[in-house]
């Protein structure tokens, strides 16, 4: 079960993904090498391509903004690796991880900042919310759920 009692930090679930973009570039152990080093632990993990009414459906939230066509067409132009992470506060920890949205706005020291510089093509995907992390990891890895 997730959680715990007292004043211990829950145990969330992310999902997390190494876009088409990350996987062109060899960048998939390096994405995993910085979240198992931060202490995540991989629940689930798969290379796949995805279908058009899948990436729809992830980014039903973006769905009326003018980027979105652009961003369908690239989350299924290629294979990406779908993870699902676990630990303390995981989804805040691995949006801390990637960095903010844009690469250039990004940090140095998060993944978008050190190794991207196009707000699209920026590498990694994590949940934003625990709704979000439910909502995908269902999407992804139903039988997780
Ligand atoms: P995230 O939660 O940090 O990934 O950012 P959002 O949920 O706001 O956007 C989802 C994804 O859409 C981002 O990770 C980018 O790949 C892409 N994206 C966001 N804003 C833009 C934009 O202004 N232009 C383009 N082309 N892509 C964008
Ligand atoms: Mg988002």
């Amino acid at each position: 079960m997730a959680g715990s009692l007292g004043s211990r930090t829950v145990t969330e679930r992310t999902l997390v993904l190494v876009k088409p973009d990350g996987v062109a570039r060899g960048l998939v152990g390096e994405v995993i090498s910085r979240l198992e080093a931060k202490g995540l632990r991989l629940v689930a993990a798969e290379l796949r391509t995805l279908p058009r009414e899948v990436a729809e459906q992830h980014y039903g939230e973006h769905r009326d903004k003018p980027f979105f066509p652009s961003l369908v067409e690239f989350i299924t132009g290629g294979p990406l690796v779908a993870l699902v992470v676990e630990g303390p506060r995981a989804i805040e920890a691995f949006r801390a991880l990637a960095g903010a949205t844009d690469p250039v706005k990004a940090g140095p020291g998060t993944i978008r900042g050190d190794l991207a510089l196009e707000v699209q093509r920026n590498i990694v995907h994590g949940s934003d919310s625990p709704e979000s992390a439910a909502r995908e990891i269902g999407l992804f890895f139903p039988a997780l759920t």
